[in-house]
Protein backbone atom coordinates (compact mmCIF):
# COMPACT_ATOMS: atom_id res chain seq x y z
CA UNK A 1 0.00 0.00 0.00
CA UNK A 2 0.94 3.61 -0.53
CA UNK A 3 1.05 6.34 2.02
CA UNK A 4 -1.47 7.78 0.80
CA UNK A 5 -3.51 4.75 1.38
CA UNK A 6 -2.88 4.30 4.87
CA UNK A 7 -4.08 1.28 6.88
CA UNK A 8 -3.45 1.16 10.53
CA UNK A 9 -3.20 -2.68 11.68
CA UNK A 10 -6.65 -2.69 13.73
CA UNK A 11 -5.67 -4.35 16.89
CA UNK A 12 -7.74 -5.18 19.87
CA UNK A 13 -6.33 -5.62 23.61
CA UNK A 14 -7.32 -8.18 25.39
CA UNK A 15 -8.44 -6.15 28.19
CA UNK A 16 -8.94 -3.34 27.27
CA UNK A 17 -7.28 0.09 28.79
CA UNK A 18 -9.72 2.69 30.87
CA UNK A 19 -9.38 6.20 30.89
CA UNK A 20 -11.33 7.23 34.65
CA UNK A 21 -12.28 11.02 35.20
CA UNK A 22 -13.36 11.52 38.09
CA UNK A 23 -12.65 14.34 40.49
CA UNK A 24 -12.53 13.24 43.64
CA UNK A 25 -9.66 11.88 44.94
CA UNK A 26 -10.71 9.32 47.03
CA UNK A 27 -13.01 7.76 45.05
CA UNK A 28 -10.97 8.24 41.82
CA UNK A 29 -8.33 5.69 43.90
CA UNK A 30 -10.43 3.38 45.39
CA UNK A 31 -12.08 3.04 41.41
CA UNK A 32 -8.93 2.49 40.18
CA UNK A 33 -7.78 -0.13 42.66
CA UNK A 34 -10.74 -1.65 42.42
CA UNK A 35 -10.26 -1.81 38.25
CA UNK A 36 -6.52 -2.64 38.72
CA UNK A 37 -8.02 -6.17 40.90
CA UNK A 38 -10.30 -6.94 38.07
CA UNK A 39 -7.63 -7.08 35.61
CA UNK A 40 -7.48 -3.53 34.31
CA UNK A 41 -5.40 -0.79 33.69
CA UNK A 42 -6.52 2.22 34.44
CA UNK A 43 -5.28 5.70 33.63
CA UNK A 44 -7.20 7.85 36.46
CA UNK A 45 -7.66 11.95 35.82
CA UNK A 46 -9.36 14.64 37.72
CA UNK A 47 -11.40 16.12 35.00
CA UNK A 48 -12.52 16.10 31.66
CA UNK A 49 -10.31 18.29 29.92
CA UNK A 50 -7.52 15.90 31.29
CA UNK A 51 -9.28 13.25 30.04
CA UNK A 52 -9.48 14.66 26.55
CA UNK A 53 -6.06 15.72 26.53
CA UNK A 54 -5.28 12.02 27.43
CA UNK A 55 -7.54 10.74 24.07
CA UNK A 56 -5.55 12.45 21.81
CA UNK A 57 -2.23 10.96 23.06
CA UNK A 58 -4.00 7.42 23.05
CA UNK A 59 -6.47 5.48 22.22
CA UNK A 60 -8.85 4.24 24.79
CA UNK A 61 -11.21 1.68 24.14
CA UNK A 62 -13.29 2.18 27.16
CA UNK A 63 -13.88 5.90 29.04
CA UNK A 64 -15.50 5.68 32.74
CA UNK A 65 -16.62 9.11 33.93
CA UNK A 66 -18.12 10.99 36.32
CA UNK A 67 -20.97 13.27 35.96
CA UNK A 68 -20.05 16.02 37.85
CA UNK A 69 -16.07 17.60 37.96
CA UNK A 70 -14.71 21.14 37.33
CA UNK A 71 -13.47 22.45 34.15
CA UNK A 72 -15.63 19.97 31.89
CA UNK A 73 -18.18 17.53 33.26
CA UNK A 74 -19.08 14.18 32.22
CA UNK A 75 -21.40 15.10 29.65
CA UNK A 76 -19.35 17.53 27.95
CA UNK A 77 -16.41 14.95 27.90
CA UNK A 78 -18.66 11.91 25.91
CA UNK A 79 -20.15 14.73 23.81
CA UNK A 80 -16.80 15.73 22.88
CA UNK A 81 -15.23 12.34 22.38
CA UNK A 82 -17.78 11.43 19.87
CA UNK A 83 -17.04 14.39 17.63
CA UNK A 84 -12.69 12.96 18.24
CA UNK A 85 -11.75 11.11 15.32
CA UNK A 86 -10.44 7.90 16.76
CA UNK A 87 -8.80 4.77 15.97
CA UNK A 88 -11.71 2.89 17.03
CA UNK A 89 -15.45 2.83 19.32
CA UNK A 90 -14.65 4.17 22.87
CA UNK A 91 -17.37 2.37 24.47
CA UNK A 92 -18.11 5.62 27.75
CA UNK A 93 -19.92 4.33 30.76
CA UNK A 94 -21.16 7.54 33.04
CA UNK A 95 -21.49 7.48 36.83
CA UNK A 96 -24.07 9.79 37.91
CA UNK A 97 -25.25 10.63 41.53
CA UNK A 98 -28.55 11.99 39.42
CA UNK A 99 -31.04 8.96 38.70
CA UNK A 100 -34.11 11.11 37.59
CA UNK A 101 -34.70 9.45 34.05
CA UNK A 102 -34.39 13.14 32.34
CA UNK A 103 -30.64 12.87 33.63
CA UNK A 104 -30.37 9.62 32.47
CA UNK A 105 -31.89 10.33 29.14
CA UNK A 106 -29.08 13.61 28.96
CA UNK A 107 -26.43 11.18 29.69
CA UNK A 108 -27.03 8.66 27.06
CA UNK A 109 -27.98 11.61 24.45
CA UNK A 110 -24.66 13.27 25.12
CA UNK A 111 -22.66 9.68 23.72
CA UNK A 112 -22.75 7.56 26.91
CA UNK A 113 -23.38 3.83 26.46
CA UNK A 114 -25.05 3.01 29.44
CA UNK A 115 -24.61 4.87 32.93
CA UNK A 116 -24.16 3.99 36.81
CA UNK A 117 -25.58 5.21 39.34
CA UNK A 118 -23.41 6.31 42.88
CA UNK A 119 -22.50 4.82 44.74
CA UNK A 120 -21.17 1.66 42.51
CA UNK A 121 -21.76 -1.43 43.31
CA UNK A 122 -18.95 -3.25 42.19
CA UNK A 123 -19.98 -6.05 40.67
CA UNK A 124 -22.59 -4.37 38.71
CA UNK A 125 -19.42 -2.39 37.36
CA UNK A 126 -17.62 -4.88 36.05
CA UNK A 127 -20.65 -6.95 34.14
CA UNK A 128 -21.72 -3.27 32.70
CA UNK A 129 -18.23 -3.30 31.56
CA UNK A 130 -17.94 -6.94 30.63
CA UNK A 131 -21.38 -5.62 28.44
CA UNK A 132 -18.96 -2.95 26.87
CA UNK A 133 -16.21 -4.73 25.70
CA UNK A 134 -18.46 -7.61 23.96
CA UNK A 135 -19.51 -4.30 21.84
CA UNK A 136 -15.96 -3.13 20.97
CA UNK A 137 -15.54 -6.75 20.40
CA UNK A 138 -17.97 -6.80 17.80
CA UNK A 139 -17.17 -3.02 16.51
CA UNK A 140 -13.63 -4.33 16.13
CA UNK A 141 -14.53 -7.21 14.27
CA UNK A 142 -16.89 -5.13 11.96
CA UNK A 143 -13.80 -2.49 11.31
CA UNK A 144 -11.66 -5.67 10.45
CA UNK A 145 -13.97 -7.14 7.92
CA UNK A 146 -14.58 -3.75 6.58
CA UNK A 147 -10.96 -2.96 6.05
CA UNK A 148 -10.55 -6.95 4.19
CA UNK A 149 -13.24 -5.85 2.01
CA UNK A 150 -11.92 -2.17 0.86
CA UNK A 151 -8.60 -4.29 0.51
CA UNK A 152 -10.29 -6.49 -1.98
CA UNK A 153 -12.42 -3.63 -3.61
CA UNK A 154 -9.23 -2.09 -4.53
CA UNK A 155 -6.42 -5.27 -5.79
CA UNK A 156 -6.61 -7.57 -8.14
CA UNK A 157 -7.33 -10.66 -7.20
CA UNK A 158 -4.08 -12.92 -9.74
CA UNK A 159 -1.55 -10.34 -9.33
CA UNK A 160 -1.97 -8.85 -5.67
CA UNK A 161 -1.05 -5.04 -7.63
CA UNK A 162 -4.08 -2.34 -7.14
CA UNK A 163 -6.82 -2.54 -9.68
CA UNK A 164 -7.89 -0.23 -12.30
CA UNK A 165 -10.40 1.43 -10.43
CA UNK A 166 -8.16 2.00 -7.71
CA UNK A 167 -5.98 3.48 -10.28
CA UNK A 168 -8.35 5.59 -11.20
CA UNK A 169 -8.85 6.76 -7.57
CA UNK A 170 -5.64 7.36 -6.56
CA UNK A 171 -3.76 8.52 -9.29
CA UNK A 172 -6.14 12.03 -9.80
CA UNK A 173 -5.06 12.66 -6.04
CA UNK A 174 -1.41 11.97 -6.47
CA UNK A 175 -1.47 14.18 -9.19
CA UNK A 176 -2.95 17.10 -7.49
CA UNK A 177 -0.85 16.78 -5.03
CA UNK A 178 1.95 16.63 -7.11
CA UNK A 179 0.84 20.09 -8.40
CA UNK A 180 0.10 21.14 -4.86
CA UNK A 181 3.82 20.71 -3.63
CA UNK A 182 5.39 21.22 -6.70
CA UNK A 183 7.43 18.11 -7.17
CA UNK A 184 7.17 15.78 -10.42
CA UNK A 185 5.13 13.29 -10.92
CA UNK A 186 6.42 9.89 -13.49
CA UNK A 187 3.78 7.42 -14.96
CA UNK A 188 5.68 3.83 -16.21
CA UNK A 189 3.19 1.78 -18.53
CA UNK A 190 4.30 -1.57 -19.16
CA UNK A 191 3.24 -4.67 -21.06
CA UNK A 192 4.44 -7.82 -21.55
CA UNK A 193 5.80 -8.52 -24.76
CA UNK A 194 3.94 -11.39 -27.42
CA UNK A 195 2.06 -12.36 -24.48
CA UNK A 196 -0.95 -14.43 -26.57
CA UNK A 197 1.95 -16.69 -27.64
CA UNK A 198 2.94 -17.32 -23.81
CA UNK A 199 -1.21 -18.50 -23.57
CA UNK A 200 -1.00 -20.44 -26.75
CA UNK A 201 2.40 -21.77 -26.03
CA UNK A 202 2.33 -22.27 -22.08
CA UNK A 203 -1.02 -22.43 -21.56
CA UNK A 204 -3.68 -19.52 -19.99
CA UNK A 205 -2.59 -20.43 -16.23
CA UNK A 206 0.91 -20.82 -17.29
CA UNK A 207 0.18 -17.23 -18.45
CA UNK A 208 -1.35 -16.48 -15.47
CA UNK A 209 1.71 -17.16 -13.45
CA UNK A 210 3.77 -15.18 -15.59
CA UNK A 211 1.50 -11.74 -14.62
CA UNK A 212 1.33 -12.87 -11.39
CA UNK A 213 5.33 -13.29 -11.17
CA UNK A 214 5.53 -9.96 -13.41
CA UNK A 215 3.84 -8.26 -10.74
CA UNK A 216 5.33 -9.18 -7.43
CA UNK A 217 8.83 -8.77 -9.43
CA UNK A 218 7.96 -5.22 -10.22
CA UNK A 219 6.48 -4.68 -6.75
CA UNK A 220 9.78 -5.63 -4.86
CA UNK A 221 11.97 -3.62 -7.65
CA UNK A 222 9.72 -0.23 -6.67
CA UNK A 223 10.33 2.10 -3.63
CA UNK A 224 8.31 0.49 -1.41
CA UNK A 225 6.83 3.34 0.83
CA UNK A 226 6.07 5.59 -2.21
CA UNK A 227 5.67 4.12 -5.56
CA UNK A 228 3.04 1.55 -6.77
CA UNK A 229 1.96 -0.46 -9.83
CA UNK A 230 -1.74 -1.02 -10.55
CA UNK A 231 -2.78 -3.18 -13.18
CA UNK A 232 -4.43 -1.55 -15.91
CA UNK A 233 -5.80 -4.17 -18.38
CA UNK A 234 -4.99 -7.68 -19.28
CA UNK A 235 -1.11 -7.79 -19.30
CA UNK A 236 -0.31 -4.15 -18.99
CA UNK A 237 0.56 -2.16 -15.51
CA UNK A 238 0.49 1.29 -14.91
CA UNK A 239 3.86 1.92 -12.48
CA UNK A 240 3.24 5.59 -10.60
CA UNK A 241 6.33 7.32 -9.25
CA UNK A 242 6.04 10.10 -7.41
CA UNK A 243 8.53 12.86 -6.98
CA UNK A 244 10.24 10.86 -9.59
CA UNK A 245 11.45 13.23 -12.82
CA UNK A 246 11.60 11.85 -16.07
CA UNK A 247 15.59 11.30 -15.97
CA UNK A 248 15.51 9.20 -13.21
CA UNK A 249 12.18 7.56 -14.13
CA UNK A 250 14.09 6.26 -17.22
CA UNK A 251 16.31 4.65 -15.22
CA UNK A 252 13.50 3.07 -13.65
CA UNK A 253 12.25 2.23 -16.42
CA UNK A 254 15.36 0.48 -17.76
CA UNK A 255 16.15 -1.29 -14.76
CA UNK A 256 13.18 -3.10 -14.88
CA UNK A 257 12.91 -3.70 -18.37
CA UNK A 258 16.19 -5.48 -17.67
CA UNK A 259 14.83 -7.12 -14.55
CA UNK A 260 12.06 -8.94 -16.18
CA UNK A 261 14.42 -9.56 -19.82
CA UNK A 262 16.71 -11.39 -17.79
CA UNK A 263 15.51 -13.90 -15.22
CA UNK A 264 12.77 -16.44 -17.38
CA UNK A 265 9.52 -16.75 -14.83
CA UNK A 266 9.16 -20.57 -13.55
CA UNK A 267 5.40 -21.50 -14.41
CA UNK A 268 3.61 -24.50 -14.07
CA UNK A 269 4.47 -25.07 -17.75
CA UNK A 270 8.09 -24.72 -17.21
CA UNK A 271 10.08 -21.43 -17.27
CA UNK A 272 8.96 -18.65 -19.25
CA UNK A 273 11.51 -16.19 -20.97
CA UNK A 274 9.61 -12.59 -21.24
CA UNK A 275 10.13 -9.34 -22.15
CA UNK A 276 8.27 -6.38 -21.32
CA UNK A 277 7.95 -2.95 -23.44
CA UNK A 278 7.51 0.74 -21.16
CA UNK A 279 6.49 3.82 -22.09
CA UNK A 280 7.39 6.57 -19.65
CA UNK A 281 5.58 10.09 -19.17
CA UNK A 282 6.27 12.65 -16.67
CA UNK A 283 5.68 16.26 -15.41
CA UNK A 284 8.33 18.33 -15.28
CA UNK A 285 10.64 19.04 -12.30
CA UNK A 286 8.24 21.52 -11.01
CA UNK A 287 4.88 19.14 -10.75
CA UNK A 288 1.90 19.13 -13.81
CA UNK A 289 1.65 22.91 -14.50
CA UNK A 290 -2.03 24.10 -14.68
CA UNK A 291 -2.92 23.20 -17.98
CA UNK A 292 -1.53 19.58 -17.56
CA UNK A 293 -4.53 16.85 -17.12
CA UNK A 294 -4.12 13.45 -15.61
CA UNK A 295 -5.85 12.32 -18.84
CA UNK A 296 -3.27 13.30 -20.80
CA UNK A 297 -0.07 11.79 -18.39
CA UNK A 298 -1.95 8.63 -19.17
CA UNK A 299 -2.45 8.80 -22.71
CA UNK A 300 1.36 10.12 -22.92
CA UNK A 301 2.72 7.08 -21.23
CA UNK A 302 0.22 4.55 -23.92
CA UNK A 303 1.62 6.94 -26.88
CA UNK A 304 5.14 6.27 -25.34
CA UNK A 305 4.33 2.30 -24.83
CA UNK A 306 3.18 2.22 -28.69
CA UNK A 307 6.41 3.54 -29.86
CA UNK A 308 8.28 1.02 -27.55
CA UNK A 309 6.31 -1.74 -29.18
CA UNK A 310 7.57 -0.08 -32.84
CA UNK A 311 10.46 0.17 -32.12
CA UNK A 312 11.04 -3.61 -31.37
CA UNK A 313 9.47 -4.03 -27.77
CA UNK A 314 11.98 -5.06 -24.91
CA UNK A 315 12.51 -1.40 -24.65
CA UNK A 316 11.20 1.96 -23.67
CA UNK A 317 10.55 5.59 -24.66
CA UNK A 318 9.19 8.22 -23.24
CA UNK A 319 8.35 11.73 -22.87
CA UNK A 320 8.43 14.74 -21.13
CA UNK A 321 5.49 16.95 -20.49
CA UNK A 322 6.67 20.25 -18.19
CA UNK A 323 7.23 23.28 -19.84
CA UNK A 324 10.82 24.28 -20.41
CA UNK A 325 12.77 25.78 -17.59
CA UNK A 326 13.22 29.22 -18.35
CA UNK A 327 16.60 30.30 -19.38
CA UNK A 328 19.10 32.56 -18.56
CA UNK A 329 19.17 35.47 -20.72
CA UNK A 330 22.74 36.49 -21.67
CA UNK A 331 24.18 39.27 -22.81
P1 LIG B 1 2.39 -7.17 -27.87
O1 LIG B 1 3.84 -7.45 -27.79
O2 LIG B 1 2.04 -6.37 -29.07
O3 LIG B 1 1.87 -6.58 -26.64
O4 LIG B 1 1.69 -8.58 -28.09
P2 LIG B 1 0.70 -9.33 -27.13
O5 LIG B 1 0.49 -10.70 -27.63
O6 LIG B 1 1.17 -9.22 -25.73
O7 LIG B 1 -0.57 -8.40 -27.22
P3 LIG B 1 -2.09 -8.65 -27.39
O8 LIG B 1 -2.74 -7.40 -26.90
O9 LIG B 1 -2.39 -9.11 -28.78
O10 LIG B 1 -2.45 -9.84 -26.43
C1 LIG B 1 -2.52 -9.69 -25.07
C2 LIG B 1 -2.77 -11.05 -24.50
O11 LIG B 1 -2.84 -11.03 -23.08
C3 LIG B 1 -4.06 -11.65 -24.99
C4 LIG B 1 -4.77 -12.07 -23.75
O12 LIG B 1 -5.33 -13.36 -23.85
C5 LIG B 1 -3.71 -12.07 -22.70
N1 LIG B 1 -4.25 -11.84 -21.37
C6 LIG B 1 -4.94 -10.78 -20.94
N2 LIG B 1 -5.32 -10.96 -19.66
C7 LIG B 1 -4.84 -12.17 -19.27
C8 LIG B 1 -4.89 -12.92 -18.05
O13 LIG B 1 -5.47 -12.50 -17.05
N3 LIG B 1 -4.27 -14.12 -18.04
C9 LIG B 1 -3.64 -14.60 -19.13
N4 LIG B 1 -3.05 -15.78 -19.04
N5 LIG B 1 -3.58 -13.94 -20.28
C10 LIG B 1 -4.16 -12.73 -20.36
MG1 LIG C 1 -17.71 14.48 40.74
MG1 LIG D 1 -1.49 -5.21 -24.19
MG1 LIG E 1 1.42 -7.34 -24.79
Amino acid sequence: MSDTESVTPITLQATPTILLAEDDPVTRMLMTRFLKNAGYEVDAVANGSEALDKMTSRYYPMLVTDWEMPQMDGIALCKAVRNMQLDGYVYALLLTARDAKEHIIAGLEAGADDYLVKPVHEAELIARLNAGRRILALEHSLRVANQRNRILSITDALTGAYNRRYLMEQLPREFERCRRYGYPLSVLMCDLDHFKQVNDQRSHAAGDDVLQQFASRAQKFIRGNSDWIARYGGEEFLIVLPETGYDESLIVAEKLRQLIASTPFPTRAGDVSVTASFGVASTGLQGPDLALHVETLIRAADESLYKAKMAGRNCFTGQELGAPLPRAAHG
